[in-house]
This record gives C-alpha cells, sequence and structure tokens, in this order.
C-alpha cells in the first residue's frame, strides 16, 4: 500500500473549498458525470480508432445510492486508471490547481470549479470520504483504490474490479444527508445530466401492477444521448422540433418557428431557439433558454451572454467555447461571446426575414405573438434594427399589416402637414378610441393600432429614425388638427362671444379634474364638443408608468385633457343666441360700462406709459389701481351673469356628457345624472 501527503501548501484546503463552493454544492454531480462521459467517450474514441480492441460492453453510465451505508456511487466503464494516473490526477495535477484557484479568486469563487480541473474535488463538498476504484482500458493494469478522507493524506492500493472502468464512492457527509434522497438525486440527474450523450441508469423502470407500483428490473435511463440540437438540420422534421420543445418545456403554448444552430467556424455552436407567443408582461418571459457545453447543463440564465432581447426566446445554446466556469462579468467581455451573441441575433434576424419572404400570410398571422420581441430587439439593439427594419410589420385599425416601406407609401400623400412632416396616426385601443378613429378615417387618413406593451417605447424610437415624421395619437387632438394643412376655416363666433361661452362651459368642468375649455373652429358637422389629451403629455405619463426611471415626475401629474368646443356647430350657435336671449339687457349694459372703464383705463395707462415711475404722483397712482378694480368687478359681475346660465343650462351639460361618454370617462353617479337629464331633455 502507498500512502503519502499531497502537495498542497494549505493543510485545510477541504473546509477552504467547502466554503467558497458553499452555494453550489450541488455541482458535484455535475462534475463526477461530467468525468465519467469523458472517460466513456474516450474508450469509444479508441475503440473507433481501433486503439482499442476489446468489447466495449455496456457502456452505462451507473448512479446508485445506498442510504445504509450513506454512499452514493458513480460507475463508468470509461478508461478508468491506472495507479499512475491515479496518483497524477487525482494527487498531483487537481491539487496544484486547486491552489492555483484558490489563489486567483478567493473573492469570486463560485462558479469556477471545473475551469481548473478542480471538478472531482468538488465530490469533497458534500462528503467527508471518498473512494475511487478504477481499472484502466490497458492490457494487464491491475485494479486500484484511491482513498482519501478530506485531509491532504490519500493511500492507494490494490483493489478489485473485474471490468475496465472506475467507481467514484462518495461518503456523504452529516450536512449533506439531501444527497442521500433518491429524490433529491433524480432531481439533480434530470437537471444536469437530462442531455448527456451517453446513458445514465438511476433506478429502475416502475411499472402500475396490482395496485402499486413494482419494480420492472429494467434500469430506468434518466437522459436523451441524442437531443434534437446535436443530430443535423436536415435529418429533423418539424415534428422533430415539436417533440424536442416539449421536452424542455413540457407545459405552455406551442412556439412560432423556431432556428437550428450550427456553426464550426470561428467558434462552435449548436442549439436551437424557439420564438415563443409572446403576449404581454416581457418580464415573466425571461430567461428559458438553457445554456449547455457538449451536452452538459450550466445554466439557465444566459442573460449577459446573449443581448437581453433574446433571452425572451427559448431553447437551448450549446458552446464548448463559452467559458462557462468563470463569473458573469468576465463572461461579458470576452470576445467569444461577443462573435456568438453578435451571430445570434444576425442568425435570428435572418431566420425572421425568411419566413418573412417566404411566407408573408403566415409571417402576418402570427405577427401580434411575435411583434413584442421583434420590438423590443429593434428598440435595444441596433444590429438587430437594421435587419428588422425590412419585414417588421405596422397593423392598422383595419387589421392590415404593412411593412414601414410600404405604410410610408399609403399614408405620404395625405398625411404630410404644411411643415412636411409625416403624420403616423395612431389608436392605442380600437374601442376606446373609436369616435377620433371613425372621424381620422372619414378625413381619408389611416389609422395604426399600437396597442402592445413596448409601442410606446418604439415610436419614440421609430421617431428618431424615420426621417421627418411623428406619431400622433388619433386623440391628441381635434381631426383638423391632428395633421395641419394650409386651409384656414373662419369663425361663427367672434372672441368676445367665445369668451362669454367659456365661463358658461367652464362651470359646468368640476374644479379639481383638469380640463382646459378651448375652442378650435371646425366643420358644423364636427362634433359640438371633444375631448382630446395632449400627446407629449401622455407619452410622457406613459413612460413613467413603464419605468422609466428619471420619468417619475410625469408620472405623478393628473391626467390633463382639453374640452375643445366647435363654435360652428349649430347647437353651440343655439346656445349663443340662448345666453343672449335670456340675458340681452344686463349683458349688453355690463359690455357698455367695461367699454367706458376700459377706455378710461387706457387712457391713463397710456398718459402714465409717457412718464417714469417717479413723475407719477400717488393720487394719479390710486386713480388707475381704481379703475382697475372697477374692471376687475365689471368682468365678475358679468361672469356670475354667465356662470349662472351655464349651470342651469342642460344643453351645456349634455354636451360635456356627450363629449366624455365618447371617450368612457363618464362613469358613477356622473353617468346616472347624465341618463336622468337625457329622458328630461327627450
Ligand atoms: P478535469 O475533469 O477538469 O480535468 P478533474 O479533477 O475532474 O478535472 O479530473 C482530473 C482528471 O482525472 C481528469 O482529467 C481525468 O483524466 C481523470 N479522471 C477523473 N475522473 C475520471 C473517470 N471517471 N475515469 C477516468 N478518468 C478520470
Amino acid at each position: 500500500m502507498q500512502t503519502g501527503k499531497i502537495g498542497v501548501t494549505t493543510e485545510n484546503i477541504f473546509p477552504i473549498i467547502k466554503k467558497f463552493l458553499y452555494s453550489d454544492h450541488e455541482i458535484f454531480l455535475r462534475e463526477l458525470i461530467s468525468n465519467a462521459v469523458d472517460a466513456t467517450q474516450k474508450i469509444k474514441a479508441m475503440a473507433s480508432t481501433g486503439d482499442y480492441k476489446e468489447e466495449l460492453g455496456d457502456l452505462t453510465i451507473r448512479v446508485e445510492l445506498d442510504k445504509k451505508k450513506k454512499t452514493l456511487k458513480i460507475s463508468d466503464r470509461g478508461v478508468g486508471m491506472t495507479r499512475e494516473e491515479l496518483d497524477k490526477y487525482l494527487n498531483q495535477i487537481a491539487f496544484s490547481s486547486a491552489n492555483e484557484f484558490l489563489d486567483k479568486y478567493k473573492d469570486q469563487a463560485n462558479n469556477l470549479i471545473g475551469h481548473f480541473g478542480l471538478g472531482f474535488y468538488s465530490s469533497f463538498m458534500v462528503s467527508d470520504k471518498v473512494e475511487v476504484i478504477s481499472r484502466s482500458w490497458q492490457d494487464g493494469a491491475e485494479a486500484v483504490k484511491w482513498t482519501c478522507d478530506g485531509s491532504p493524506e490519500y493511500t492507494i492500493e490494490s483493489a478489485e474490479r473485474d471490468l475496465r472502468g472506475t467507481d467514484v464512492i462518495l461518503h456523504i457527509d452529516k450536512e449533506s444527508k439531501e444527497f442521500l434522497e433518491e429524490n433529491r438525486i433524480e432531481e439533480l440527474l434530470k437537471k444536469y445530466c437530462k442531455f448527456l450523450p451517453v446513458e445514465i441508469a438511476f433506478g429502475r423502470e416502475q411499472e402500475w401492477k396490482d395496485g402499486k407500483y413494482v419494480d420492472t428490473g429494467k434500469d430506468k435511463i434518466i437522459n436523451n444521448t441524442k437531443p434534437a440540437w446535436t443530430q443535423k438540420p436536415s435529418e429533423l422534421k418539424e415534428e422533430d422540433y415539436q417533440k424536442f420543445y416539449r421536452e424542455l418545456y413540457p407545459i405552455g403554448d406551442e412556439p412560432l418557428f423556431n432556428i437550428h444552430l450550427n456553426v464550426d467556424y470561428p467558434f462552435k455552436l449548436t442549439g436551437i431557439l424557439y420564438f415563443p407567443k409572446i403576449k404581454n408582461n416581457i418580464e415573466i418571459q425571461k430567461n428559458k433558454i438553457q445554456l449547455y457545453s457538449n451536452q452538459v447543463f450550466v445554466t439557465d440564465s444566459v442573460e449577459g451572454i446573449v443581448p437581453e432581447f433574446l433571452t425572451l426566446l427559448h431553447g437551448v445554446l450549446d458552446s464548448p467555447d463559452i467559458p462557462l466556469n468563470v463569473s458573469r462579468s468576465y463572461l461579458q467581455s470576452d470576445v467569444n461571446v461577443k462573435k456568438i451573441s453578435g451571430h445570434i441575433t444576425k442568425k435570428v434576424a435572418d431566420r425572421l426575414n425568411e419566413i418573412f419572404k417566404k411566407n408573408r400570410p403566415e409571417f402576418e398571422k402570427k405577427w401580434d405573438s411575435l411583434k413584442l420581441f421583434i420590438n423590443y430587439g429593434m428598440i435595444t439593439e441596433e444590429k438587430f434594427y437594421e435587419k428588422a427594419a425590412k419585414f417588421a410589420l405596422l397593423k392598422n385599425t383595419d387589421d392590415k399589416y404593412f411593412t414601414f416601406e410600404e405604410y410610408e407609401k399609403l399614408i405620404k400623400e395625405n398625411q404630410t402637414d404644411r411643415h412636411k412632416t409625416l403624420i403616423y396616426l395612431y389608436a392605442t385601443s380600437k374601442t376606446d378610441q373609436y369616435p377620433y378613429i371613425e372621424k381620422a378615417r372619414n378625413k381619408g387618413y389611416d389609422v395604426l393600432l399600437l396597442d402592445g406593451q413596448l409601442d410606446v417605447h418604439l415610436i419614440n424610437h421609430l421617431e428618431t429614425k424615420f426621417r421627418d415624421s411623428r406619431f400622433v395619437r388619433v386623440d391628441s387632438d381635434v381631426v383638423e388638427k391632428l395633421i395641419l394643412k394650409d386651409e384656414e376655416r373662419e369663425s361663427r363666433l367672434t372672441d368676445e362671444q367665445k369668451d362669454d361661452l367659456k365661463s358658461v362651459f367652464n362651470v359646468n368642468v368640476k374644479s379639481g379634474e383638469m380640463y382646459n375649455v378651448v375652442f378650435e373652429v371646425l366643420d358644423e358637422n364636427e362634433s359640438p364638443v371633444l375631448i382630446t389629451q395632449s400627446e407629449f403629455m401622455r407619452r410622457m405619463k406613459d413612460m413613467a408608468q413603464l419605468g422609466g426611471g428619471s420619468m417619475g415626475f410625469y408620472g405623478d401629474l393628473p391626467d390633463s385633457y382639453n374640452l375643445v368646443v366647435n363654435p360652428n356647430h349649430p347647437l353651440i350657435g343655439k346656445i349663443y343666441e340662448d345666453l343672449r336671449s335670456e340675458n340681452a339687457t344686463v349683458l349688453d349694459e355690463n359690455a357698455a360700462e367695461r367699454k367706458k372703464v376700459k377706455e378710461e383705463y387706457d387712457f391713463l395707462q397710456n398718459e402714465h406709459s409717457k412718464k417714469k415711475d417717479e413723475e407719477i404722483s400717488q393720487p394719479e397712482k390710486d386713480d388707475l389701481e381704481k379703475l382697475r378694480k372697477e374692471l376687475e368687478e365689471i368682468e365678475d359681475s358679468r361672469k356670475k351673469v354667465l356662470e349662472a346660465f351655464g349651470s342651469s343650462n342642460k344643453v351645456v351639460k349634455q354636451l360635456i356628457d356627450l363629449a366624455l361618454l365618447a371617450n368612457n370617462m363618464l362613469r358613477g353617479e356622473d353617468l346616472s345624472t347624465f341618463v336622468r337629464r337625457s329622458v328630461e331633455l327627450l
């Protein structure tokens, strides 16, 4: 028997390893099985080149639990190790890399294991003793057993093993009892080993018999050794891709399309990405892609490895060229990783373009479920935008789809305003904004439907891309002013008449709500009263709601609307006539008085303006102030008359409520009052 002391300076290396790698204890199983797979692949390779001439035998890797002995055993029929190799690999090399590892990465040790040949030693994270019994493939090799209890002392002795291969036996320590549970081991095998290229057996297949499950005596194989992504695209049918999707995600919607990646140069990358149906909330859809290295599962968080928008895709990426056991910040700056992620972005765009070109109707049909992903990509990745701008679609309120180019052509003639700006009209809801959509349509305009989660961001982005263009929501102004043309329309009411009516309307708009009464000269067939909301304010608020960071200020503002009154509508004219017929004398007297005082005031003020302030005497100043007050009083008393008329006028109230109703903004008590009033008026 050989005994020895491993050549490390740090006596207590295992406690340190345990401590550093604490959060990831479970990966020991991945590391040990990867070693077993490697050893098996090596013997297969040697058999195929003729370097190994014996029977390969059953190459299944076996994982066995012995609860009584508190052991977990991993057995393979790979190349095995000679006494010298055991000494070299397990004592010298691994320990020196352990030292190197500890020196370099004391602070950020989490994922560094396999990278430093520490794979095997991760077994000490969960064991107080590890035995390795191995017999090399070489002719006449004797079986040897290596034992180590976690101190740097080890023993190597002769052992019994009939067949070529290696058993690694872990004596699970007290703190790691979970790894003696069948369920836990099965869970780990499913997580890390589901697609390893060598069959892995754990437990027996069960069968339902006479009211209970019984062993069938057949090995339960936990992995699919030939997952779809490792096969040639030409050998796979659509169903195979669908089947594989189900293997990855047993529940959920069918995906829309897939891309089979297969790159050999300048890096190795295989994988299948699926486009899921994405309806709304992108957050919950993120991070479904699984990352593998030679079929060994590494992580299901590809953040930082692929561009943000691609994390919405599902599927598998497998690349031995992604340095998997290093920190994420290191990953992000890695040249290979950058190349790979650029490549994936390009492939994804090309695939979408191909589908668009080959089968546009199909692409349109799937657009609504795809658009969130594509929009996300366009907003966040310039390279993707460049490609996607050719196939991204805009949907209008008639459910017709257009490319950016097609749509520009469609609206160019009709929707260019007098400043040569092309106005893209849009609605965010076909039902809520129906009256505005209808008006815009009647004017020959086209209206887009932008009701997606990212659409506000998208239009901000598109405005920076499209030249001389602006997006305007249909209800942000009266239809005449959405797209300003040269024509000016004459108002049927004078400015003074409008001022009077403003007070009549103002008194009916509840204080506290932000309604601003404005007059817009519209066609007499247009509505008498309308409600609009400024494009700018609304968009700022929307952005704030989506979490635009510094935009919080806008989010806190109340909604503000314009109550637009159309002076050319006969009903508005009629209201003015009623106002006159009820109040002509008092209004005229007030106006005459106002005129007189105003003249005096203007005269005095004009006199004062010719002098310097110190040349004006106090009595003169008092006179002017007296006139100002008088004017104010005259105006106040006029306002009282107007407001008294306004508050008792049912038509004014009715018109305002109708405008609110058209916007789905009339609710609760106001709505019942409206209904009652309507009946009265009828
Ligand atoms: P790594 O796998 O990163 O090289 P390990 O510490 O896991 O580092 O293993 C060290 C070496 O021990 C391996 O490179 C391999 O040569 C040998 N080895 C480990 N496990 C086995 C096994 N099951 N069969 C044959 N050789 C093995």
